[in-house]
């Protein structure tokens, strides 16, 4: 008999392998409650166990930016900055020189930093929290003398674990899976994002999952619909079957598409742009389809610093990126600095309300010598490409409120071209429309923006009163709900009326309904995620801009909320994944 189980969807593609169950290694058990030898002797073995920690998670991310690209291997080396933290160090060893054993040091050490993370309620961050456990539990096994290596199947599995934690996703060749199943986890946790970079079909939070395999036992995993069936029928596996070859035959179909430019199926183009904070980024970006870049998080570019780059190194990172996207436009966002993105060097006063508070332009404009050195960097590093089968310098100022604002930020911005005896023709400036007052007053701003780009991860955060940290609160707010769609057509409208382009450059560009939907109200370009190009670019290419229009009309004329309006715009879209 069968036994259907369901979780979320992880990553896409379908498979049906024997099942090999990933037993958790529990290191938290076999702790030493006293230390082996002095403080002295036992602080070595701790500061040598972080350091040969570090030295393995550089190997691995070596590994991993070979296997699945630079992103990805990103992951570890961020894991072998935790591990070669100066504050980790100082803590345990301070723990060690106390008498607490090293391993005890460690997982103390370890927990004051996850308290952190989980209180701030936050999927994304929470997802982070098992990050750090990985980190923790190699060290542990480093002074416990354990394999750091993790188990592996000796045959193409469907992978089964509890959680699984990116070293042990990684440390698995990637031709031994063909398929993961975890019954806790979320989309967002790094083990999905690899998997999804790897092409490796997954399924988190399923449930009873590992209850209901058995060694060996065939497992069926349907990663798009968040399906997962143990012991399959000979029906039920047929129907896998199926879905696999149809996915691949999708995987294919979408390649293809590559370096085909984003329109409708009558011809309407719509840029399809990746959003990148790092140059790192762009190699996938462009290998996925994206026509440059229609958001740079320039804040991102910076984030391990301590002291602030210099016009020089500004200047040499921007001209890279535009020379990563020949022939395409490529949107640099000034700093976005404060709120959920502080940055070290940029001290900041403590604010009770911080995302009401000093962030994007406002501290921008507070804090000139740190923007005019970005803005003459962006000016600088589009000379230095001068003449080079680069992108096009556009730059975009973001929490704009007002469009006092804006004729303050442009002002500078006229001031360090002057400073610079460069002309700025060509360059074009545009807003985020990511603050209601903003939104409301899109036709004021127009009148002196080159473009808008909506940043609806904000706009859905003020628009709806929700923290977009606040897990507790992630399901009050969605841009499909009728008004904030109406919203957003009264914005292009007053884009288009003043010769300015209008963009979406928020996670909500990247769902294919949605895009739908948006191009329906006249958007022209959607920039996004990378991942999400190819199935985005797919369904416009299947519609006309007129079926676009009439769906999302549709949906303001008649849904009554959010769910409504998806469920409508799917049918009429055939968008719906199922
Ligand atoms: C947004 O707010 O929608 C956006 C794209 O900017 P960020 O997510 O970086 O705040
Ligand atoms: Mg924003």
């Amino acid at each position: 008999m069968s036994t259907r189980l369901s979780g979320r969807a992880a990553a896409p593609g379908a498979d049906v392998a024997p099942a090999f169950v990933l037993a958790p290694q529990p290191v938290l058990t076999k702790l030493p409650e006293v230390a082996s030898g002095a403080p002295e002797e036992e602080a070595t073995r701790l500061l040598g166990a972080l350091q040969r920690a570090e030295a393995e998670l550089r190997e691995l991310a070596e590994r991993v930016a070979e296997s699945a690209g630079e992103e990805e291997g990103e992951i570890f080396e961020a894991h072998a900055e935790f591990a070669a933290d100066p504050e980790l160090a100082r803590l345990t060893e301070e723990a060690v020189r106390a008498g607490t054993s090293a391993e005890r040091a460690v997982v103390g050490a370890f927990e004051t930093f996850r308290e952190l993370l989980v209180a701030s309620a936050s999927e994304y961050l929470a997802a982070r929290a098992a990050d750090l456990d990985d980190v923790r539990d190699r060290v542990v096994k480093i002074l416990l003398g354990m394999s750091t290596g993790g188990d592996r199947p000796e045959q193409r599995s469907v992978v089964v674990a509890h959680e699984l934690t990116p070293s042990e996703t990684a440390s698995i060749p990637v031709e031994l899976i063909a398929a993961i199943v975890t019954e806790t986890g979320s989309p967002t946790s790094h083990a999905a994002i690899l998997a999804r970079a790897l092409g490796v079909p997954a399924v988190v939070a399923c449930d009873g999952v590992l209850a209901a395999t058995r060694v060996s036992v065939d497992i069926a995993v349907d990663g798009r619909a968040g399906e997962v069936t143990v012991d399959p029928s000979p029906d039920e596996r047929a129907a896998i079957v199926r879905r696999h070859e149809q996915e691949e035959r999708r995987r294919q179909d979408l390649g293809a598409l590559r370096d085909e430019p984003g329109r409708t199926a009558d011809g309407h183009p719509v840029e399809l742009a990746a959003n990148i904070g790092s140059i790192d980024h762009i190699p996938a970006a462009v290998e996925a389809g994206g026509q440059g870049s229609g958001l740079v998080r320039t804040e991102f570019l910076f984030i391990g610093r301590v002291t602030a780059p210099t016009v020089e190194e500004q200047t040499k990172v921007y001209a890279e990126i535009l020379r990563g996207f020949p022939g395409h436009r490529v949107v640099f966002r000034t700093m976005d600095v404060g709120a959920d993105k502080p940055l070290p060097f940029v001290e900041r006063d403590p604010e009770e309300n911080p995302a009401l508070g000093l962030r994007g332009i406002r501290l921008s404009l507070r804090r000139p010598d740190l923007f005019r050195d970005q803005l003459r960097a962006l000016v600088r590093a589009r000379g230095d490409v001068d003449g080079e089968d680069a992108g096009r310098l556009a730059i975009m100022f973001p929490l704009v409120a007002t469009a006092g604002e804006l004729e303050a930020a442009r002002r500078v911005l006229r001031s360090v071209a002057e400073e610079e005896g460069v002309g700025l023709e060509g360059v074009e400036v545009g807003v985020m429309i990511e603050v209601p007052s903003g939104a409301l007053g899109a036709a004021r701003l127009a009148r002196s923006a080159d473009f808008f780009s909506i940043g609806t991860n904000d706009l859905i955060q003020y628009l709806f009163a929700v923290d977009r940290l606040n897990g507790a609160v992630a399901d009050i707010g969605d841009v499909l709900e009728p008004d904030v769609l109406e919203l957003i057509r009264s914005v292009v409208e007053a884009g288009h009326a003043n010769d300015a382009w209008v963009g979406v450059c928020g996670e909500a560009a990247g769902d294919p309904t949605v895009a739908g939907a948006l191009v329906g109200l006249g958007v022209d370009e959607l920039s996004m995620t990378k991942v999400a190009i190819p199935e985005v670019k797919d369904a416009l290419r299947r519609l006309t801009r007129d079926e676009c229009r009439e769906a999302v009309q549709a949906a303001i004329a008649g849904a009554a909320d959010a769910v409504g309006s998806r469920a409508l715009l799917e049918e009429r879209l055939g968008t719906s994944l199922g």
